[in-house]
């Protein structure tokens, strides 16, 4: 039995066989981190009906809460390990960081936000499940945080035409880098810093995110 209120429990377990039907989730730590980071947490009240819904949501400020499909794929396409430090750029609710933190255990996680509102949305919302090894950060996460690099692991969870150059700069060798690029559509790119450059992973189309903005965001 998970934390998640029995009120909440129905739709999340009709949400997980969704998600694994789907093969958008099939790492049972991944899972798990869903199980026990309810998104309900994480939504404004107006939107608590639809929580588990696999749809992003209205956070505030235009920005969104990203849709759990979308989360778990890019959590275990980062696949963490216990100890990492992580990068995310756009903490926008804080759910991602949240899950982020249950799979780094011991590490932590660093999550750069433009917005003063989002930027105290979130600690809220994290404050509420007494996490406490993700920092919050406000600032322009399109050039990184470099007071904490190197990272294992960097996120965006913006839509960025290219990936910026100062979170390739604050990557660590080996580490791994993920996220939207394009315009109107964008591709899911996984890239790995290696002794001999930049390595594609993975690369997935056909998806839609709000535009990361700021000095190496969309012109
Ligand atoms: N990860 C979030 C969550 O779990 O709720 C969803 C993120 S939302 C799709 C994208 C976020 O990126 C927004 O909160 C937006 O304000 C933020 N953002 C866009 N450009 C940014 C920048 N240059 N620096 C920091 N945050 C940025």
């Amino acid at each position: 039995m998970t934390k998640i209120e029995k009120k909440y429990r129905t739709a999340l377990n009709d949400l997980i066989i969704y998600l694994k039907n789907s093969k958008l989730l099939t790492d049972n730590r991944v899972e798990s981190a869903l199980k026990n980071i309810p998104r309900h947490e994480f939504v404004p009240e107006s939107e608590l009906d639809y929580a588990y819904y696999n749809e992003p949501l209205p956070i505030m400020k235009n920005q969104t809460i990203s849709q759990p499909g979308v989360v778990t794929r890019m959590t275990e396409w980062l696949d963490v390990k216990d100890g990492q430090k992580i990068l995310e750029v756009g903490a926008g609710s804080g759910w991602q960081s949240a899950i982020l933190s249950y799979l780094v255990g011991t590490g932590n996680v660093y999550s750069v936000e433009r917005h003063p509102k989002l930027v105290k949305f979130a600690q809220e919302n994290l404050k509420k499940l007494n996490i406490d090894n993700v920092h919050v950060i406000l600032g322009d996460g399109s050039i990184g945080y470099p007071k904490e690099s190197p990272y294992d692991r960097i996120i965006i969870t913006a839509a960025c035409t290219e990936i910026p150059l100062p979170l390739i700069e604050q990557l660590s060798e080996n580490g791994l880098i993920l996220a939207p690029v394009g315009d109107a559509s964008q591709s899911l790119v996984l890239l790995q810093k290696t002794s001999k450059g930049i390595v594609e992973i993975r690369n997935e189309s056909h998806y839609v995110f709000v535009p990361l903005v700021g000095k190496f965001g969309k012109k």
